[in-house]
């Protein structure tokens, strides 16, 4: 065996054995909420196309419409001959819905998340962020030499207390929260988050992957809004609303956007038809957040704030056998382990779809109730 793939086999033995080896599954979804995997048939709660709308007629018919008009790829990036009138009016758009000057648009919320904080934050800065944010804020912080400060999750008054004590200590402060929590599904204090920012000259930057178009938008608008396209769009990329000079700045200095090749135009199209189902149909937006507090009222848990639930159950092999549990009774719940989340918390996470029945949602509330144990949820 060569020294690499030696090297490959004990990491993977050792993560085997620690129930954190990771594997990929062949599955496919063709009608909402139901996906086939392995000769099985399951109605899938680990999907994050809220609304379905990755399936809507419409969105598909836009994307397909922009295929045949413009091909597949972009070419190249925005800055050489990529910037397409696609982009151009989904970023219009975008800036529009969030209340923004300006919006840039991303080849994923990872890549946005990697190159907007390197940009703003550098050498003698602060970056503080809530303690369980999304593996790409923190992935973004680290490439930039700024120091990174984590804050207790949705304690305002931790962060504040830190920006008491260091803020000082830097040139520029940024704060990254995500608005919805994705592994949690509870909702960041926002207001007072922002009022801690503006008494310490400290930038807030949301992440909202999870409350687009599911959620009624906060009414703290944060200079820094990103999020993704890839969720409750159903379709693919990231993006930054922000004022005219932030986002002109990132056009120059995001690294992942001037050296990435720009979105595909089907991507822009499918996201831009899907905002206009979003603008169009509220009752389809509230549909989520009404399963999930459906599913945690017929459970006794604590109300939904979102449409995820988690249900914390400690080890990670604890949770792979509740996935299991599940899937035998024809759901699929994806077991969520570190580090995706903080050692000693795997858990289920359970999404909400506007495709759910709520027959099943009750049903499953049911088999949970008497095949798993969540007391220590209440
Ligand atoms: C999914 C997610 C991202 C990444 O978005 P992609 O478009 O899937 O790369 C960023 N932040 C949060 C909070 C997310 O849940």
């Amino acid at each position: 065996m060569t020294s690499l793939d030696a090297f490959a086999e004990s990491k993977l033995a050792q993560l085997e054995q620690q129930a954190l080896r990771r594997a990929l599954t062949m599955t496919t979804r063709t009608d909402g909420a139901i996906i086939r995997r392995g000769g099985r048939q399951f109605i899938s709660f680990s999907c994050n196309d809220y609304l379905g709308l990755s399936l809507h007629p419409q969105v598909k018919a836009a994307a397909i419409a922009a295929i045949e008009t413009y091909g597949t790829g972009a070419g190249a990036s925005r800055l050489v001959t990529g910037d397409h009138p696609l982009l151009i009016e989904l970023e219009a758009r975008l800036a529009k819905l969030k209340h923004a000057e300006a919006a840039r648009v991303f080849g994923s919320g990872y890549l946005t998340n990697l190159g907007v904080i390197p940009a703003l934050a550098g050498e003698g800065d602060l970056i503080l962020a809530d303690a369980l944010s999304h593996a790409c804020i923190f992935g973004g912080s680290r490439l930039s030499p700024a120091t990174l400060l984590t804050f207790r999750h949705n304690d305002a008054g931790h962060a504040a207390e830190i920006l008491k004590a260091e803020r000082g200590k830097y040139r520029n402060a940024l704060l990254v929260t995500e608005t919805v929590f994705s592994m949690d599904g509870d909702r960041a204090p926002l207001s007072a988050l922002a009022e801690i920012c503006a008494a310490r000259d400290t930038w807030l930057m949301t992440d909202d992957a999870h409350g687009l178009g599911v959620l009624e938008a906060s009414d703290v608008r944060a200079p820094l809004q990103m999020g993704t396209l890839s969720k409750v769009l159903g379709s693919y990329g990231g993006y930054l609303c922000a004022s005219r000079p932030v986002v002109d700045l990132m056009t120059s200095r995001a690294r992942t956007l001037v050296y990435s090749t720009g979105l595909p135009p089907a991507a822009a199209a499918a996201a831009i038809a899907a905002l206009d189902i979003i603008a169009a149909d509220p009752a389809l937006c509230a549909r989520p957040l009404a399963k999930a507090r459906a599913f945690t009222q017929r459970l006794g848990l604590p109300e939904a704030q979102s449409p995820i639930v988690p249900l914390v159950l400690g080890g990670a092999e604890a949770a792979l056998e509740a996935s299991k549990l599940l899937q035998d009774e024809g759901f699929l719940v994806i077991a969520i382990r570190p580090p995706t989340v903080p050692e000693g918390s795997a858990r289920l996470r359970f999404a909400f779809s506007a495709a759910h029945d709520d027959a099943d949602v009750a049903r499953l509330a049911d088999v949970v109730a008497a095949r798993l144990d969540i007391r220590a949820q209440a």
